[in-house]
């Protein structure tokens, strides 16, 4: 179905309905031209339109001054609302359910002070070995805070021997060994090493049986992989914005709650923008929460941050998930179809990344098995701009809104060039 070659390659970017909106973003440049940028992952690029919608604040706030709550063309009492159509649709959740406030950490804290309520019977934690470094601090943080000792009630699930992803059926019956015990799943919903996406709904149904709350954390999977946080049944989900959603560096995060938790609040740390909306401004004694997602929010909106998350998330409504995936299938399947004619043998890489599309977002895991700093030196220095994984990781991630199928074939050819 692919073709090894810059042809072909072209052929699939004539033929690509979704090719003009790289127009769209400003490309970085590397010492001999424009970078091949492979870092989506890591830090999506701007989007051109993204300095209109700042102006258009930095204008409004200039004069307007306070007015500006209430009558800018964006009025920021309700800039929080803005964003939810769109978050809405990328998550697969209604607009109560998602909203944009604070960073991820801050949002996992959040949200583990009120889905993570152990007693002395329940108390456990599964999630995966190896999670994102700043993941795994705020469950330890969680725990000890509580007092209780992360070596007993933290469970990390590592792949079998010899393999490099989990299997959902271990997923699944680590949870059943644990239900008695378990108070929370949680997970990456593709996971930020490997670029695995995991079974997101068989994972909540597991935990749910065993009478545990499920999480994720989509840093890696919001803006990637199609998701149905909703109808899934997921109890609450947290992720960034810079990544994939090109909002920008230290963007603004996200969080979604499922509404089955609507008719009796939560515990949770509280703050005035969660209040009733009603009654924010009475400044009355007693937090009374605003229905929904909305009711963690602590502070007022963070106007310039939201704005370019604005500017982002209007591309990803012009161009559709849905087509964003079927491309993005097509771009990474051809970056794996290179990658193994480019190593047919397996000698100077594996792709740790799972093969079946269906269990990953864009990005592919190469792991090196020989001189992978030195290859990736070779390739930072012809151009390209990916990511670096201790020990002995590159991951790439072309990125259907702005990458092309030849950028995909001079990367690899880069690569080889490299090896060989
Ligand atoms: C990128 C990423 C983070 C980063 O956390 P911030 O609070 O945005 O700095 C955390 N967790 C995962 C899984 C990530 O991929």
């Amino acid at each position: 179905m692919f073709e090894n070659s810059l042809k072909f390659a072209r052929s699939l970017d004539r033929q690509d309905a979704l090719a003009s909106f790289r127009k769209r973003f400003l490309l970085p440049s590397a010492a001999n031209g424009p970078a091949l940028y492979l870092a989506g992952n890591s830090l999506g690029l701007q989007p051109k339109a993204t300095q209109q919608y700042l102006q258009a604040e930095l204008a409004d706030w200039a004069s307007l001054g306070v007015e500006g709550h209430v009558h800018a063309r964006r009025p920021w009492l309700y800039y929080h609302k803005f964003s939810k159509k769109a978050l809405a649709a990328l998550v697969g959740a209604q607009a109560n359910e998602v909203v944009a406030m604070n960073q991820l950490t801050v949002n996992l804290h959040l949200l583990l002070v009120s889905f993570y309520r152990p007693s002395a019977r329940r108390f456990k934690i599964i999630t995966e070995a190896g999670a994102f470094s700043s993941d795994q601090y705020a469950f330890e943080s969680h725990l000890k805070y509580r007092g209780i000792d992360p070596a007993l009630a933290l469970i990390e699930l590592a792949p079998r021997a010899g393999e490099y992803t989990l299997r959902t059926a271990d997923i699944l019956h680590a949870i059943r060994e644990h239900a008695d015990q378990l108070a929370l799943v949680i997970l990456g919903g593709v996971q930020y090493y490997t670029g695995q996406f995991f079974d997101i709904p068989r994972i909540t149904a597991a935990a749910h049986q065993a009478g545990a709350y499920a999480g994720f954390d989509l840093a890696h999977a919001v803006g990637n992989v199609p998701l149905a946080l909703h109808r899934d049944d997921v109890d609450f989900a947290v992720w960034c914005s810079y990544k994939y959603l090109n909002a920008g560096p230290g963007a603004i995060a996200g969080a979604f709650v499922h509404n089955r938790h609507a008719s009796a609040p939560l515990p949770r740390f509280a703050g005035w923008w969660g209040h009733h909306e009603g009654e924010r401004f009475q400044m009355k004694k007693g937090f009374k929460p605003q229905p929904g997602i909305d009711g963690w929010q602590l502070s007022n909106v963070p106007i310039f941050q939201s704005a370019a998350l604005l500017a982002s998330l209007e591309l990803f409504q012009e161009a559709g998930m849905k087509n964003l995936r079927q491309k993005s299938v097509r771009l990474t399947g051809f970056l794996e179809f290179l990658l193994n004619q480019a190593d047919p043998e397996g000698k100077h890489y594996t792709v740790i990344t799972p093969e079946d599309p269906g269990q990953r977002g864009c990005q592919l895991s190469i792991l090196m098995k020989r001189q992978g700093k030195k290859t990736f030196n070779d390739i930072t220095r012809a151009g390209v701009i990916a990511d670096w994984r201790e020990p002995d990781v590159i991951r790439v991630a072309p990125v259907p809104l702005y990458n092309t199928f030849e950028e995909v074939f001079r990367f690899v050819t880069l690569l080889s060039d490299s090896l060989y």
